[in-house]
């Protein structure tokens, strides 16, 4: 039987919609208090790797994931490269799938409303007072919560995170990176063939990396592309996230014509754009701190190059609320970091050795009904720690 009654969930992402999911089937009342004032959001698209689909699944949105997604390619190829044609990333693409940011988030706020749990918007965390018997939260907006717990799924900039570990700071990790949504129908024949049957086009070299993929099972003709560099220091603000859309993508298609012109002709025919500076954060010594709990990419943000991110905020928001289900809550926050962190900080660790650090998140599983003499130390099979 559950012992918490009421969870406050900061961060309606992935994360945070999941969690709030989870914790209803797990009988616990949650309610998500989100930053942004309504559902608009400026990323592209997910990567949801196996072991978040088998979450997806457990949480009962599975089949329109499916519906509203496309399998990861298997083959790359890379035009004018005979070489590097037909890349078989069996790793990359293995069961796992594409899906537009705003499709996946669509399907979790339609499950969360379907099970009436409260969402309210415009309310961004600003602080925290932990008391013996409960967490009062305060937004910007002048309004409080309280709760038994609190769970920061506030994503890489946490405000949850920066309360309980005020010492910690985000790190710049000399890498940028550039999502962005294209029509294909002006690229030559051949690409857009292979593009639109499934094939993703790759394009590596010393200064620049490129993916372009479909992520939308009834748009044939349109990808989601993912451009990346590395840079000494941080890009200032205004010369990147904020500089004109226009003159970024015009920079971005010159810069990367000399590497592959049909990178290049994706990239000029983008529809929707978001440039994000890649940061890391040293390995926290515990997600939770009393009574308030960090989950996603508030706990570890993941380079977003490696796709990891959305199944890493989807394996703890399951795993939080099966823990809150068997356990008191500082033994659940407990065994939320102690079962989780060794995958979770060694992808990342890994994560600078690119791609073939994600082999073995196919591997994971959390299964949502245990037999009951199993002990969380358990849950987590041995291969992946
Ligand atoms: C543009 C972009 C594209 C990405 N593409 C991929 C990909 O293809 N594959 C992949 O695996 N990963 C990708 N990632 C990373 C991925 O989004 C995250 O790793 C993953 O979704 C974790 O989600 P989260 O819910 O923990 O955090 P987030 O998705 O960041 O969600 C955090 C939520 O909290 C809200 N919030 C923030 N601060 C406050 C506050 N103070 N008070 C209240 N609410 C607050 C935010 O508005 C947001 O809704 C991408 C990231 C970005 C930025």
């Amino acid at each position: 039987m559950s012992k918490t009654d009421h969870v406050v969930i900061i961060g309606a992402g992935v994360a945070g919609l999941a969690a709030a999911v989870s914790l209803d089937m797990a009988g616990v009342r949650a309610t998500v208090y989100e930053g942004r004032c309504d559902n608009t959001d400026t990323g592209i698209s997910f990567v949801i790797r196996e072991s978040g689909l088998r979450v997806l699944g457990d949480i009962g949105v599975l089949d329109a994931v499916r519906k509203h997604s496309f399998p990861m390619p298997k083959r790359f190829f890379t035009p004018g490269c005979p070489g590097y044609t037909e890349n078989d990333w069996a790793d990359y693409g293995t069961g796992n799938r594409s899906i537009s940011r705003e499709d996946l988030l669509g399907i979790l706020r339609a499950e969360v409303r379907h099970r009436a749990i409260e969402v309210c918007h415009g309310k961004r965390l600003h602080s925290l007072q932990q008391h013996p018997e409960s967490v009062v939260a305060s937004f910007a907006d002048g309004t409080r919560a309280e709760s038994d717990l609190l769970i920061g799924a506030d994503g890489r900039s946490s405000v949850t995170r920066g309360c309980i570990f005020p010492s910690v700071r985000l790190q710049h990790a000399r890498a940028w990176c550039v999502y962005g949504h294209s029509g294909i129908d002006d690229l030559d024949p051949a690409s857009r063939t292979a593009l639109e049957e499934g094939a993703g086009l790759v394009m590596f070299d010393a200064e620049l990396g490129f993916l372009a993929y479909r992520d939308d099972p009834q748009l044939p003709r349109k990808v989601t592309w993912m451009l990346f560099g590395g840079t000494e220091r941080k890009i200032p603000t205004k010369s990147f996230e904020l500089v004109d859309r226009e003159m970024l993508m015009r920079e971005l298609e010159d810069g990367l014509r000399k590497h592959s012109p049909v990178a290049a002709d994706i990239v000029a025919a983008t529809l929707r754009v978001a440039p994000t500076q890649v940061f890391t954060l040293p390995a926290l010594p515990a997600w939770s701190a009393g009574r308030v709990a960090l989950i996603g990419d508030a706990a570890h943000p993941v380079d977003p190059i490696i796709g990891a991110g959305t199944a890493f905020a989807l394996e703890d928001a399951i795993y939080v609320a099966k823990m809150l289900r068997e356990h008191h809550y500082l033994d659940a926050f407990y065994y939320l970091h102690a079962d989780r962190h060794h995958r979770v900080d060694e992808m990342i660790a890994r994560s600078a050795a690119g791609l073939e650090a994600s082999m073995r998140l196919a591997t994971f599983e959390i299964g949502w009904d245990l037999p009951d003499e199993v002990t969380p130390a358990e849950l987590v099979p041995a291969p992946n720690r």
